[in-house]
Order: C-alpha cells, then structure tokens, then sequence
C-alpha cells in the first residue's frame, strides 16, 4: 500500500509465524542501511560476514517501525472516533503496553501506560486510547513528554471533564549502561481538571492497582 509520503506498507511474517505491518520509505531506507553499515564498521565490525550482511537493511527497517508514529496523528485518530454519549464516569484503560525509545540515548523504555477520563458529552472507542499512546511512544521520547502528550490530545480532543495519564516504565539506558539500576521503575502521570482533585485522583490510582501514594 502506497502512503502519501512515498512510504509503504507492507505485511511481514515474523519467525513466529505471526504477521505485523510494517511500514517503510525505499529511499529513507537506502540512507539509513548506508549509515548502519558505517556504524557497524566504526564500532570494528566486519560488515561483508554471514551474520551481518543484511543487518542494515534491516535495522533500517526495524528503525523506521520503531519511529512509525511521527507519521500518525493521533488528534485526527481520536477525532474520528468521538461519539456523542452521556456517560459521566470515570473511564480507564490500564496496562497499555509502552515501546519506545529514550531521545538521549535511543535504546528502548518499556512499560505500561494507564489512561482515565471523565467524559463531558463525548467518549471514543477504548482501542483508540491505545492507538494514541502507541502513536506518541512510536517516536524518540522522553517519558515525561510521552505522558503529556497523551494528555494534551485527550483533553483537546475529547474535551472531557478530566484526564489522567500515569506512565511505569523501565529505562534500558538505565539498566544497560553507566548506573546498572536493573529493575528500577520511573513513573510519570499528569492529570487535567477533575483528575486535580485529590479524591478523583486517588479513585483513579486505587482502580489502576498502582503503588503511586
Ligand atoms: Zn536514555
């Protein structure tokens, strides 16, 4: 499937035999896989053996799916699946997986996100709450922007009574290199209008089974 931007998407079995989308530019790869194959030679690697032959096409690949989202926008996600509901409670999505990638370092951050908002008219389909959060993790990232982020285009979009975002997540650069913190957690969370209240908030944070005080 040909993208606006020249990208294309294209479906590719996984040694499990699964399948996944991915979505790449021929030309944008060519000029990563170049770039790579420098790098792999500066770090003293030998590029012309077995192992590594193909390693730069697909690291480009694999770079490329891993930065998807600056292609998404998630506002026009939610927008277009807004629906008119009187519902007035708290609604959450919790445990949303998280991928990214820290800007610092650009080795991999994961964990789980959980999202709530209180609907002022509006709701949206609980999937896209994920789309969202995937389209902003998909990207070079901090985890406190990340957060935000996911705030901000709930609350523009939706325009709900409250949002709250609270984000756990375990930082590779951490673990891997310099502190060797294996197993700490970093958590993140922001909350607009309702959620700034101390007992919606603690509602929210009992429901999403979080140690957060
Ligand atoms: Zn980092």
């Amino acid at each position: 499937m040909e993208l606006k931007n020249g990208s294309h998407e294209e479906y590719v079995t996984d040694i499990n035999g699964y399948e996944r989308m991915e979505r790449f530019n021929p030309e944008t790869i060519e000029k990563l896989a170049e770039h790579y194959q420098a790098i792999l030679q500066l770090i003293g690697e030998n590029t012309e053996r077995e192992g590594l032959k193909d390693s730069p096409v697909r690291v480009a690949k694999a770079m490329q799916f891993l930065t998807h989202g600056y292609d998404l926008n998630p506002e026009e996600m939610l927008r277009s699946a807004k629906f008119k509901e009187d519902y007035r409670e708290m609604v959450i999505v919790k445990d949303i997986e998280i991928y990214s990638m820290c800007e610092h370092h650009m080795i991999p951050f994961v964990g789980k996100a959980h999202v709530g908002y209180i609907p002022n008219g509006y709701i949206t389909g609980l999937s896209k709450i994920a789309r969202v959060v995937d389209a902003y993790a998909r990207r070079l990232q901090v985890q406190e922007r990340l957060t935000t982020q996911i705030k901000e285009c709930i609350q523009n979009t939706l325009d709900p009574l409250g949002v709250a975002v609270v984000i756990e997540a375990k930082h590779l650069c951490m673990a891997m290199r310099g502190v060797q913190k294996q197993n700490s957690v970093t958590t993140t969370s922001d909350f607009t209008g309702a959620f700034k209240r101390n007992e919606t908030r603690a509602e929210f944070i009992h429901l999403i089974g979080s140690d957060l005080g």
